[in-house]
């Protein structure tokens, strides 16, 4: 073996040792070996870099009441931190994160006017807030990842943000150049996607649809435990699938598209009074005085929903469909009538053979997406 393929070697052996370590942490060098299949030395000599490149460090060791504790591994997840943002059409919402997503700080802004220049301005303030509140550490910031409610090609440029007055196609190399760190950006349902997937209740499965409910409707897909973001990186843009061929015009040149009677703006346009839209808490205390208008429009947008929904099952017979919409996560009248509307109208086969759930992870889905996004990466590069 020539000595390029040895070190080949080796890095396939560390990034083997740090997923394992990652995945069971804390774990012994012997228990390692066992589910590895790699030898005894060459996992202490691995285990040693690992520890020299502060990305593993030992508990256990010295004495305790019943004997010598074994040493274990313990993955350092605040070897550096990670930065996710996710940019709606009316807020940003970032997340400072430590190497294992955990939440260290949180920003929420709120605006109806972004424009290209604002949200520039208020991105870099977010950004730089996070770096002078991040602790120390020996790698620092690691990455950025930020998503948006807009098409995002596979060089990650933005090309086209149908509910949006403002693009930056080059976000990406504009904050990369600005801070001097990886960059990612991605879709949102996407990046929602991946965060339930890494983080979320549904971890556990493979085969995950994650629908993202909000002034428009995106979806995310996982397949066989990977994002699927088709051959341009479009995929997922079910939210202008049509419902009704001769319904109403739709921004997208279509007629008749689901997000134009199942998202939450066609909800609230339903809701309006007097030419004043509802916020959700006044939705919430309608709901809660049994408001009869309201809970009728709760159901038909639950009815809406579920119409999409059936579609979607029948195309991906996936094992869970994620709902990310904060009305469906807070009345679980709309759940209810999302799942009435299904299972009426589709096969009981795969009726009885799914789950449907609000997101766990709620509002912070999408920005804790694209910072496993740039903790991945990351932890991807130090072993190749
Ligand atoms: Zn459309």
């Amino acid at each position: 073996m020539g000595i390029a393929d040895q070190t080949l070697v080796k890095k396939i052996n560390q990034k083997l040792i740090l997923n394992e370590i990652l995945k069971n942490s804390p774990i012994s060098r012997a228990k390692l070996s066992e589910v590895t299949g790699l030898n005894k030395s060459t996992i202490s000599s691995q285990v040693s870099t690992l520890i020299q490149e502060n990305f593993i460090f030992e508990i256990g060791e010295g004495q305790s009441s019943g004997g010598r504790r074994p040493v274990m591994l313990v993955f350092n997840k605040n070897a550096g931190y990670s930065i996710g943002i996710d940019i709606g059409v009316d807020y940003i919402n970032g997340v400072l994160t430590d190497l294992e997503g955990n939440i260290v700080l949180d920003k929420f802004q709120n605006s109806l006017n972004f424009s290209s220049d604002n949200i520039k301005d208020s991105l870099f303030k977010i950004i730089k807030d996070f770096i002078d509140c991040m602790p120390q550490s020996p790698y620092g910031l690691v990455g950025i990842g930020i998503s948006v409610p807009g098409l995002v090609d596979r060089e990650q440029r933005i090309v086209f943000m149908p509910n949006l007055k403002w693009n930056i196609p080059d976000l990406k190399v504009l904050i990369q150049d600005a801070f001097n760190v990886p960059v990612f950006v991605e879709n949102e349902a996407n990046a929602g996607a991946y965060g339930e997937k890494v983080f979320g209740s549904t971890k556990h499965f493979n085969n995950i649809i994650y629908v993202s409910i909000n002034v428009g409707i995106g979806i995310g897909i996982i397949i066989n435990n990977e994002l699927y973001r088709g051959i341009n990186g479009f995929s997922g843009e079910m939210g202008h699938m049509t419902i009704d061929f001769n319904g109403l015009k739709c921004s997208c040149g279509n007629r008749g598209c689901w997000e134009l009677y199942a998202s939450e703006k066609a909800l609230l346009n339903s809701l309006q009074k007097n030419e004043k839209q509802l916020s959700f808490e006044e939705i919430d205390e309608l709901v809660h005085q049994n408001d009869v208008e309201v809970l009728n429009s709760l159901q038909n947008f639950g009815f809406y929903i579920g119409i999409g929904l059936t579609s979607i099952l029948n195309t991906f017979d996936a094992q869970a469909i994620v709902l990310r919409n904060s009305i469906v996560e807070s009345n679980p009248i709309v759940l209810k009538s999302i799942k009435n509307a299904v299972s009426s109208r589709i096969s009981t086969q795969i009726d009885n053979n799914y789950e449907l759930v609000p997101s766990s992870l709620g509002k912070n889905a999408a920005a804790l997406g694209t910072s496993s996004i740039v903790i991945e990466h990351f932890l991807d590069i130090v072993t190749t």
